[in-house]
């Protein structure tokens, strides 16, 4: 008889995106004139930069002929990608990492939700809440939490984001062997200074432990003073790991290419207490469980790091933190507290009351879907994300009609 990993019986169904659905759908039903500005998905709606197109089309052409054609290429993607990804992201930025320390992957989802397996059943695991489901979702798939009990999974550690902290969670008080760290957040948009950032690493030094650090929106940092990158902090080479993507800056979210950092100063122990390096555990997983990312992909993506990519990347940001900017101003004031939307695509605004209620008004009112909180975490009730991944005349509407229905 087959038998099911249990683990999959304790995951709590997400209805977050179907609930989201059937509301709007049933508004539409009701209302068919009436048309419905999107800002809640975490989607970008820009087209690829030119710079990328051009090297994509280019790359297939290759494809196109026998002496130009590529089979497979590296597991770890190919050199000329992770080159420029070394020296374009970290080392230009003053951070020590080498071309073989870039994993190119198709997705820091499939990263940051792959990376647990290197390490025992056993490690204890800390996650912020609110934060990206999948972390909680793939820990709890792996074994290392009991059921859920009132909307959360007991053996895990909850670091909690709160207006009080300002959406940056303090150092667990019980200790941890593994921490997953999203900053920018998503979903409220907080992003963590230097100082923060340090206490983690430090942490993590002291207890052996291992940083999983979620770069994703790092594009979006507009204060220089904030860390792009967790190997801005001094000795995060020993103990941190970074998970990049080309989706949110790049508009990579259908294309597929992302990557993660491994130092290879990173270690962890085993049973009997003997160091190892994760780098060498990463590659080996790696390596046996994936082909890498299509030539032409490799090849858009490597594209962001010459100058008309870069500048066509900064244009992109730009155009969506105009968005986040206009929208934090509008909220603020209508009287609402929020954060985000300064160094981040997202808005958390603060529902003063029930996030469910506050989404429903927006759609009924004004035609505006945005994200309950709710669906991040226990600390995400009472909240909503709005996201700036829209036109600029849309979110400019969508404001309009949201200061009318409010
Ligand atoms: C969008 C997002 C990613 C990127 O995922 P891809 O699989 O590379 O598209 C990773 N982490 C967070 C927190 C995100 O919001």
């Amino acid at each position: 008889m087959i038998k099911i990993n249990e683990n999959y019986k304790k995951l709590q169904a997400s209805y977050l995106f179907s609930d989201i659905a059937k509301r709007v759908s049933s508004f539409q039903e009701a209302n068919p004139d009436k048309d419905i500005i999107r800002l809640g998905i975490g989607d970008v709606t820009r087209a690829l930069p030119e710079a990328c197109v051009k090297a994509f089309h280019a790359a297939v052409d290759e494809m196109a002929a026998d002496a130009t054609f590529h089979g497979y290429g590296p597991e770890q993607g190919y050199d000329f990608l992770r080159q420029a990804i070394a020296e374009g992201d970290y080392q230009s930025r003053g951070c020590n990492i080498a071309t073989d320390e870039v994993f190119v992957s198709d997705g820091a989802k499939c990263d940051s939700g792959n990376f647990q397996e290197i390490f025992a059943d056993d490690v204890r695991v800390a996650i912020p809440d609110p934060v990206y489901p999948v972390y909680v979702d793939t820990n709890v798939m792996a074994g290392r939490t009991g059921a859920a009990e009132n909307g959360r999974y007991t053996g895990l550690t909850y670091l909690d984001g709160t207006k009080a902290n300002g959406f940056i969670p303090a150092l667990p008080t019980e200790p941890v062997d593994l921490i997953y760290l999203c900053f920018p957040n998503n979903p409220t948009g907080a992003t963590a200074t230097k100082a923060q950032l340090k206490q983690w690493v430090d942490y993590a030094k002291q207890n052996k432990a291992l940083i999983l650090f979620d770069a994703a929106y790092e594009a979006f940092v507009q204060d220089p003073d904030l860390p792009r990158s967790i190997f801005e902090i001094e000795g995060a080479r020993e103990v941190a790991v970074e998970f990049r993507s080309f989706s949110k800056n790049a508009g990579f979210t259908g294309t597929r290419c992302a990557y993660t950092v491994v130092p290879k100063d990173c270690t962890a122990y085993t049973e009997a207490g003997e160091p190892v390096s994760i780098h060498e555990l990463w590659n080996r997983r790696h390596t046996t469980k994936f082909n890498s990312v299509s030539y032409p992909v490799q090849k858009a993506a490597a594209a962001v790091y010459t100058a008309e990519g870069q500048a066509q990347v900064a244009e992109l940001v730009a155009y969506y933190m105009k968005n986040a900017k206009y929208i934090r101003e509008q909220i603020e004031n209508l009287g609402y507290d929020c954060i985000g939307g300064e160094n981040s695509p997202y808005i958390w605004i603060d529902a003063k009351g029930d996030s469910w209620d506050f989404f429903d008004t927006l759609l009924n009112n004004a035609g505006v879907v945005c994200t309950p909180g709710a669906g991040f975490g226990k600390c995400g009730e009472g909240y909503i994300r709005i996201s700036a991944f829209n036109s600029f005349e849309n979110v400019q509407q969508a404001m309009e009609r949201v200061k009318a229905s409010l």
